[in-house]
């Protein structure tokens, strides 16, 4: 009987009357997931769906890529370039030619009085793979600052630190298919059913057609451990703890693959001395994961014909990111899990496009992976795009997260924000907003002109949005996805690759460089560059010469290495396959790992651990989804996770308002009691603003730069329930 009916009715969806289906690639998370974009007779876009045809997703989408039509016309769009001298002035509309000179002339300004360096430039890991590769040519190649990062940092910085480290290169050596023939499972700190719902579902379907154990290791129960053989509830921050306990188990048993080792590893004899120091019967104590739980866990991974491990945030956003990558590498190089089907490291990336700014940005380096402290990259890189080489930096510049503290001492003068709200991402916001108001200049590009860190902006460039345009996403598993331009550009908005092209006019070395108009020739110019050889000998693993649009389109995305010589329109499923990495002797570092403690911790005025993550309806900043009917309907607002033992001490109820206080600030939230998070924890969604970031510390890692947004201590106040309801009123007007 369902619900007093005994017969079910059908569901019936009603007709979009769609008369022609587009193909393009959503813009959100790194998943990747082909998509089709429905229009009617009139042209008008009516749905979305996902592409049956389409390896990654199979015809499936989430929430988000299901409603992400939505976007082309949602409110807040940027419809027209606005200027205004003080950022507490009122904006006046202007014209593109006025916003560009403008711009450049400040820039050069700012450089001839105080340097070159002093004007700073942030992107994202949301543009077109050809719009990073032209930005990185006008950063690099006209403006000249070394001042220039992503909002990667955010996320993606200590994967990328810990494969350079461990592998001598960046790029994620497995792929989906590896859920197929695993036979055991590791997810670090990665909540797959809400932060990737499709690799989640690739995931549950291999595990419904060949059960493996699946491990997750997460201080919370999250969905994704409430689907878990084994759930190793574990102390934040201590991951490096628990995978060397696991080491000491492995190597002390003689279960490592000694003959892996002897050939394609160096510096097993270090790691093997360090782990001594890590017996589980000690770990245990820091880690929070008893003793046999590490026996039995490192006892099933050792065992395991093929084992893999998967991460997130869980391990990128701590101050040991780095550190947690590479002893994951080392678990998996010991154990011989590398480069074969279902044995592997897998860093889970975040945003849509992060891949494509790793690769081709020029923000941490060069074009495709080539390094700036490196002279032969330089060179080449100057050659190609005709330029002297003396013009480009030899090392790399500041990181997102060290430009606002320039910002504070005078070191930076004046800033462009592409595609990224620091305003709501930044940790300890408070500090974020001081930093932009001290700006001389400060440019906002994005899509939405209501974006909150437009509030600082002297000038403001309306973006076009996803398939008002073209070109590339590289996902996390390599594959390189087209999105198809579908529509016009909303209003005077205009495609990022556009407002750069035109940048670069106004910049001495822009006439020396060739900036293609068309995204497809833009793709050319990647493609000419990703051939060839490095120092080693080795041939690049980041080679795109044998892709085209047409080929993409019709394979629904390649995988990377795709090689001029390689027929079909199957790229290279992982990497390292033969044990060689593009190390300088082919061989993967093993590299010991001490933990250190220098986190935040609960005391007694800040008694709660302050966790924070995401929904499945969300993405980032809300910029997008906070504009999506259906997805605010289902995520409204800010809460938090509260175990109820806890908030039973504190006399809080279930639905009412607290606020939270670290030593940053403070957030008022609506409390959701639940056993997902221990007593000692809360949990705080990050996406919404004037919220978590608030009270967030973000240590930075030592190698990676990136903030450890998930360790810091808080404590819970009660708040007069109406003034707070009022509150959170005006916060959802956005
Ligand atoms: S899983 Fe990611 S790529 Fe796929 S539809 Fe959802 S947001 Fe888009």
């Amino acid at each position: 009987m369902l619900f007093g009916r005994n017969k079910r009715k059908p569901i019936s969806i009603p007709s979009k009357k769609v008369s022609e289906w587009k193909y393009t690639t959503c813009n959100y998370c790194s998943t990747g997931c082909s998509i089709e974009i429905g229009l009617n007779d009139k042209k008008k876009i009516v749905t979305t769906r996902g592409h049956a045809g389409a390896d990654v997703n199979r015809g499936k989408l989430c929430i988000k890529g299901l409603l992400e039509h939505e976007l082309f016309d949602s409110p807040g769009r940027g419809s027209t370039p606005l200027i205004r001298s003080k950022h507490f002035e009122d904006f006046k509309p202007t014209t593109w030619d006025d916003a560009l000179n403008t711009t450049a002339e400040k820039i050069k300004a700012i450089q001839t009085k105080y340097g070159k360096d002093t004007f700073a430039i942030v992107s994202s890991g949301q543009l077109l793979t050809e719009e990073f590769y032209t930005l990185g040519k006008l950063t690099r190649g006209c403006i000249g600052s070394n001042n220039y990062d992503g909002n990667t940092t955010l996320c993606m910085a200590s994967a990328v630190s810990g494969y350079k480290r461990s592998f001598g290169s960046d790029g994620p050596p497995g792929c989906y298919d590896d859920f197929e023939h695993t036979h055991c499972l590791i997810a670090f700190g990665s909540n797959l059913p809400e932060q990737h719902p499709i690799i989640y579902w690739r995931l549950k379907e291999a595990l419904e057609k060949r059960k493996f154990p699946l491990i997750v290791v997460d201080p919370r129960v999250t969905m994704l451990a409430q689907f878990a053989d084994i759930h190793l509830p574990i102390t934040p921050g201590t991951d490096c703890v628990l995978i060397n306990a696991m080491m000491f188990v492995i190597i002390n048993e003689g279960l490592q693959d000694k003959a892996y080792i002897a050939a394609h590893t160096q510096g097993f004899d270090d790691v093997r001395a360090l782990v001594q120091d890590y017996d589980p019967k000690s770990a245990q104590h820091i880690c929070g994961i008893d003793e046999d739980t590490i026996r039995n866990v490192a006892r099933i991974y050792a065992k395991a014909p093929a084992a893999m491990s998967i991460w997130t945030m869980g391990i990128n956003q701590s101050t040991h990111g780095s550190d947690g990558v590479v002893n994951i590498n080392n678990l998996n190089l010991i154990t011989g899990n590398m480069g074969i089907p279902g044995g592997t490291s897998l860093s889970i990336t975040g945003q849509c496009n992060a891949m494509g700014t790793r690769e081709w940005s020029s923000c941490s380096g060069l074009p495709g992976y080539r390094y700036l402290e490196n002279e032969n990259d330089r060179q080449e890189i100057a050659d190609f795009w005709g330029i002297d080489e003396a013009f480009l930096p030899k090392k790399r510049g500041l990181t997102e997260t060290d430009i606002f503290p320039a910002i504070e001492t005078g070191e930076i003068k004046g800033l462009w924000l592409v595609a990224t709200n620091p305003m709501t991402s930044m940790p300890n916001t408070a500090r974020i907003r001081k930093a932009l108001e001290k700006l001389e200049f400060l440019v906002v590009q994005d899509v939405y002109q209501d974006v909150e860190t437009n509030q600082y902006a002297h000038v403001f460039f309306p973006a076009s949005v996803w398939a008002e345009k073209e070109g590339c996403h590289t996902n996390t598993e390599r594959r390189v996805n087209l999105t198809c331009n579908v529509l016009e550009p909303y209003a005077d908005s205009k495609p990022d690759l556009w407002i750069f092209n035109q940048l670069a006019k106004r910049f001495k070395n822009g006439s020396k460089i060739k900036f293609p108009d068309s995204a497809e020739d833009v793709f050319d110019e990647m493609k000419s560059l990703s051939k060839g050889t490095l120092p080693n000998g080795e041939k690049r693993n980041l080679d795109i010469s044998g892709m085209s649009y047409e080929k993409i389109i019709a394979a629904k995305g390649i995988q990377w290495p795709f090689r001029e010589s390689d027929t079909g329109l199957k790229g290279q499923s992982r990497l390292y396959c033969d044990g060689i990495f593009p190390s300088q002797n082919g061989r993967a570092n093993l590299l010991p790992i001490r933990f250190y403690n220098n986190n935040e911790q609960p005391c007694h005025d800040y008694p709660f651990w302050l966790n924070s993550g995401r929904v499945v309806e969300h993405f980032h900043t809300r910029t997008r989804t906070g504009k999506i009917g259906n997805c605010n309907k289902f995520s409204p607002t800010a809460y938090m996770e509260m175990n109820p033992d806890a908030a039973n001490e504190l006399g809080v109820e279930h639905m009412s308002y607290v606020r939270l206080t670290s030593r940053r600030g403070d957030a008022v939230v609506l409390v959701q009691l639940t056993q997902r998070v221990p007593r000692n924890m809360v949990f705080v969604p990050f996406h919404f603003h004037d919220c978590v970031n608030r009270l967030t510390l973000g240590l930075l890692d030592p190698h990676s730069r990136q903030p450890a947004f998930k360790q810091c201590s808080v404590r819970i106040e009660h708040v007069n329930q109406e003034e707070a309801a009022r509150l959170n009123l005006e916060c959802r007007s956005f």
